[in-house]
């Protein structure tokens, strides 16, 4: 294959990971900080598997609060505690931080 195409290639890859995270970015923004710290805290803790232990993915947040069941909602409200203290960036870095050495 031609060094140009090889380029081209590349260009095109890469165009369709910024697309992609641009709409990630834009679906991010519209999440309220309890939303986005429950997914980021579901994320980095839950262990059940996501075929039958876990329903968090079969949810969405467009439901409203009210809406929402399951381990969605523990999240969540898991989320809204921790966000009566700390700020969202201030979690973020504690757990990237020290997850290594929180207790599972
Ligand atoms: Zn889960």
């Amino acid at each position: 294959m031609s060094n140009r195409k090889t380029i081209q290639m590349t260009i095109d890859e890469l165009t369709n990971q910024i697309e992609e995270l641009e709409k990630k970015k834009v679906k991010i923004s519209k999440l309220t900080p309890e939303m986005r710290v429950a997914d980021f805290l579901h994320d980095e803790f839950c262990t059940h598997n996501h075929i039958d232990g876990c329903g968090y993915h079969y949810g969405d947040w467009k439901d409203s609060v009210a809406n929402m069941r399951g381990s969605r909602i523990e999240w969540y409200e898991r989320a809204e505690r921790l966000l009566f203290k700390f700020s969202e960036i201030q979690i973020i870095l504690f757990v990237d931080t020290y997850k290594g050495y929180l207790p599972q």
